[in-house]
């Protein structure tokens, strides 16, 4: 749940993402279908238009050439071309913060019969285009570029450019771009080779307006002077800021999500193929392959592992390097990025931001000249880093926050807008903060008091983040209604911890295993994929894809409970489960053994009983079926965390006490305590 209020998001931890996402229009597709617009005759009307801070800057700069460019929606613009006859540009034009506008416009200023200017923003003027300098000037261009070492501004003067044969040095959908529009220009034929190949829109596209075939014998072909056509098109939405959720989706078991009208042109799919390495689980539907082909993915979340990823690989995933750094984070084992220099000399030297940031969650990285290694796995800590002024940066952080052990804070997100307006909406609906509703309330009661307390259970990653109230007690002694009213009190989360029990029983009745063999218990628990997590206050339980919750209270379940709960495979696997809990808000948790074994250190530990028969009284009055007296003997009498009061436990007998009598005297040993309650 950020908190966009400044330019700054404020993340609060949530490990599941759920639901179903259109992401903003393709930049890269929509940079390419602006300039090839204004270069066609006639008109193209462009739905799905990406309209973040880049792609303004191209309708602008394409107006500024004399474009006529009118939003029909908020998404659809109609383009009136210049049929080639471009004007020359009253003032400099302004690329912003985009390399991608930078690089293919002086590809077709440069044979243009005028002078013109273009200048960015500070990242963009530390960019390097010698890249495409060097071919244009073999292309009889004249371009000085003003900043140190030919970096921008770029000052071109206009003139006639002829074709090249040119063999990319480096793999770059940019400069390639640059010379196929320069190519359009230039007498000749222009004939490029990839030494890698990188994403094709610009060919698309070219076909799209009307120049067809330019693909021959392995070389990319364009003849000068030829005229594009006006044509219409949909722009599907943006694979790269799709990733964003992708990864979330794919490194956060139990999560589930479906991305609509997304771009699915393999050159720019590279980044399903590395997440299937690591484990995941994605199904892709293509619903349209006319000229950019897009569909649905689907993605559940899996525990994925470490993976290498290096050479041909490194240029299909170019601007997803930053959010795999983060799939590596959350995987088990090493992740090796390598021949990724090119990332020094995007938006930000992002080798060193990716190093920076993930050390700043705790992460073990080694940055190399050429790319990472990380060690995934390890508990993060909620970190405060900066965006660089990077995009792709900010939103990757935001999701490897979502992982952290509390709140995290981006800095400096206003760059998001660039690649990617309403993120954050996006990101409220799809994360389900673990402290919904929490708000400032909660926050500013637990602000100082405890930041001690959750500094030193920090150091054990096992221990609370949040305050944890712990109610242990006998069944039927009054634990629910204690701690449900409690928890209403402190505005904390009421979580019940014998559902877990219940639960776990509840499934293996159901596989039909032989609870009392403990042997079988224990292998078929290692099977049993449940997940616990907090939302609207509560606590929420799945077994696999099942909602157990109407079946807890069966008389199977209440008979079978206290076995199941003494077998030492279902208490290991359920521990950390319920510890993890306390990471994502505060708790009145009630259970047997939350004071002794599960928050030991928390100083709010009571321990509930009554007289056995007024015990038994009250489960008959609720209806159940329930012979409690052997409950607790079976739970008193285990040897893995026995039913017992913590040394330090308050002890309360509820025999003849109303429900509110003892939330008053609870919550007067808890301000005794030093709780901070308003
Ligand atoms: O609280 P509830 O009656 O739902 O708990 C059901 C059973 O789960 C208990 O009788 C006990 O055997 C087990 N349990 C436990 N440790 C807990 C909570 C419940 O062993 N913390």
């Amino acid at each position: 749940m950020p908190d966009t209020s400044s330019r700054s998001l404020r993340i609060f931890p949530s490990r599941r993402i759920r639901g179903t996402v259109t992401v903003p229009g393709d930049k890269s597709i929509t940079h390419r279908a602006l300039l090839l617009a204004t270069l066609a005759e006639g008109e193209s009307r462009l739905s799905g238009v990406l309209t973040g801070e880049d792609c303004l800057a191209t309708i602008r700069a394409c107006q500024a050439l004399g474009a006529e460019i009118e939003f029909l929606n908020a998404t659809t613009v109609r383009v009136k071309g210049r049929d080639r006859k471009l004007l020359a540009p009253a003032e400099p034009i302004d690329c912003g913060n985009s390399g991608t506008l930078m690089r293919l416009i002086a590809g077709i200023l440069a044979g243009q019969p005028f002078s013109s200017c273009l200048i960015g923003d500070a990242s963009l003027s530390r960019r390097p285009m010698a890249r495409i300098l060097v071919p244009l000037r073999q292309m009889g261009a004249r371009i000085d570029a003003k900043g140190p070492g030919e970096l921008p501004p770029l000052e071109i003067h206009g003139s006639q450019l002829h074709g090249i044969d040119y063999r990319l040095p480096l793999p770059s959908a940019q400069v390639k771009s640059c010379l196929l529009l320069a190519g359009l220009f230039a007498s000749g034929v222009t004939r490029l080779q990839e030494p890698i190949p990188t994403r094709d829109h610009t060919e698309r596209l070219l076909r799209h307006f009307g120049l067809w075939p330019i693909f021959d014998n392995g070389q990319l072909v364009v003849h000068g002077g030829v005229r594009l056509h006006g044509h219409d098109l949909f722009i599907p939405g943006d694979f790269s800021s799709a990733a964003f959720w992708i990864v979330a989706a794919a490194a956060f078991p139990g999560s589930e999500l479906f991305v609509q009208g997304v771009g699915l042109n393999p050159s720019r799919t590279g980044l399903l193929k590395i997440l299937l390495r690591m484990g995941a689980t994605v199904k892709e539907t293509i619903e349209s392959c006319e000229t950019e082909p897009y569909g649905t993915l689907e993605i559940r979340g899996e525990r994925l592992r470490g993976t290498r990823i290096r050479g041909e690989e490194i240029a299909q995933v170019i601007d997803e390097l930053p959010i795999l750094a983060v799939a590596g984070a959350l995987a088990q084992g090493e992740t090796i990025i390598r021949d990724a220099s090119e990332l020094r000399v995007k938006e930000s030297d992002r080798l060193a931001a990716l190093a920076y940031n993930l050390r700043a969650f705790g992460v073990p990285v080694e940055e190399l000249p050429d790319g990472l290694i990380i060690e995934g796995g390890h508990p993060l800590r909620a970190a405060s880093v900066q965006s660089f002024g990077d995009h792709r940066i900010a939103m990757a952080f935001a999701i490897l926050a979502l992982a952290a052990d509390g709140v995290s804070v981006i800095e400096d997100t206003a760059c998001i807008a660039t690649s990617y307006p309403g993120f954050e909406k996006d990101f409220e609906s799809l994360t389900q903060s673990e402290i919904p509703g929490w708000g400032e309330r909660a926050f500013r009661q637990i602000g100082h008091r405890w930041a001690r307390w959750a500094k030193e259970s920090l150091e054990d990653p096992a221990e609370a983040r949040f305050p944890v109230v712990a109610i242990d007690g006998t069944a039927a002694s009054g634990k629910t209604t204690v701690a449900q009213e409690l928890a209403r009190r402190l505005d904390f989360a009421y979580c019940s911890t014998g559902v877990l029990y219940r639960a776990m029983t509840w499934k293996l009745l159901q596989m039909g295993v032989d609870i009392s063999n403990r042997f079988r218990v224990a292998r078929a628990v290692g099977k049993i994929p449940m997940d616990c997590w907090i939302e609207n206050h509560q606590l929420k339980i799945r077994v696999g894809d099942e909602d157990p919750s109407p079946y807890l209270r069966d008389p199977e379940v209440n008979a079978n409970v206290s076995l199941v709960a003494s077998i030492p495979a279902v208490r290991r696997y359920l521990l950390p489960l319920q510890r993890k809990l306390a990471r994502q808000a505060p708790l009145v948790m009630e259970g047997r053994d939350i004071g002794t074994v599960v928050f030991p250190k928390t100083p709010y530990k009571f321990f509930l009983d009554a007289d056995p028969l007024v015990r038994q009284e009250r489960r008959r009055q609720q209806g159940e079926t329930d012979l409690l007296l052997e409950r607790d003997q079976k739970d008193r009498e285990r040897k893995l965390a026995p039913l017992k009061p913590a040394h330090d436990a308050v002890i309360l007998d509820t025999t003849r006490t109303t429900v509110n009598e003892l939330v008053e005297t609870i919550l007067r040993h808890l301000k005794r305590k030093g709780m901070n309650l308003q």
